[in-house]
């Protein structure tokens, strides 16, 4: 683990020997952005998706990429192949960079950009045979959700507080409709129809969730990109989770409350699987 290959600043280093001043100010203010980029037989799973997505980050909080893509890939597959796993998940972490604190930006500062590539377990399968537990709670965060940031306070809290619980999600709710979970979006399917809230600043455009209205779009799959209200939502027949590392999980208790039928549904089925031959597809 600790011998484990990462870039930090321009250097391939020992996660051990990667060290940042204190004085960073993702250290100090969560001034940064991240991205997490599933890859499976080496390949980055939607590496332009997860690029496109880095960039609105980071204009959103206006720190320049401080690397080209072809950069960025050449990062990637270097420590994809350093690391000894067919599937993996690549973290990467950019900081606005070292500056004595003060608020304001800082002037002609160098951004820190820390990449590692870790082994990705697949969802365990009794998880997906009973499914998981979720609770729904309100959306404390802020209004620049669509923002991959690194200060994840609330989400950690709201997580946190499911965990408390028992459940493995907090799905939130602002103004009486669905957003998404702590660290997933939220898909719900009722009398056949998939549902999902449109994207905009109060949720995270997965590239999960892209992917799955794409997939449902491509096999003539009934699908809505429409806001949840929370009766709807305590009402549906499914209720799934999706991120880069979890894909796509059913919920078979809200608030310990049964869901559907109380096993993952018919219509999770048919897409778990379109998901693990796209997967797949990447292998070859
Ligand atoms: N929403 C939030 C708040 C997240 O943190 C994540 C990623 N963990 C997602 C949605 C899912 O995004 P993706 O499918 O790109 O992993």
């Amino acid at each position: 683990m600790s011998s484990q290959l990462v870039y930090l600043n321009g250097e391939y280093i020992p996660l051990n020997e990667a060290k940042i001043s204190v004085l960073d100010r993702g250290f100090i203010f969560g001034d940064g952005v991240y991205e997490v980029i599933p890859s499976y037989g080496s390949k980055a799973l939607r590496f332009e998706h997860h690029m496109q997505r880095l960039q609105n980050s980071l204009d959103a909080v206006r720190i320049k990429n401080p690397l080209s893509n072809s950069q960025w890939q050449i990062i990637i597959d270097k420590l994809i192949a350093d690391t000894d796993s067919q599937d993996q998940y690549i973290y990467l972490h950019i900081t606005r960079g070292v500056a004595s604190r003060d608020h304001q930006f800082p002037n002609e500062v160098e951004p820190t950009v820390f990449v590692m590539s870790s082994v990705l377990h697949t969802v365990r399968p009794e998880l997906l045979k009973s499914g998981v537990s979720a609770i729904t709670l309100d959306d404390i965060r802020w209004q620049y959700c669509n923002i991959k940031a690194i200060a994840l306070l609330p989400n950690i809290l709201l997580r946190q507080q499911a965990v408390d619980k028992g459940a493995i999600e907090a799905i939130l709710i602002r103004n009486g409709n669905i957003t998404e979970g702590a660290a997933s979006n939220v898909f719900i399917v009722k009398n056949g129809i998939i549902k999902t809230p449109p994207k905009d600043n109060k949720l995270l455009p997965g590239i999960t969730r892209d992917l799955i209205v794409e997939i449902a779009k491509k096999h003539n799959m009934p699908i809505e990109e429409i806001s949840i209200n929370e009766h709807e939502f305590l009402d549906a027949d499914e209720i799934w989770l999706t991120s880069s590392t979890k894909e796509i999980l059913p919920v078979t208790k809200i608030n310990q409350q049964t869901v559907g039928k109380g096993q993952p549904g018919i219509v999770w089925r048919d897409m778990y699987q379109k998901y693990q031959e796209y997967k797949e597809t990447l292998r070859k």
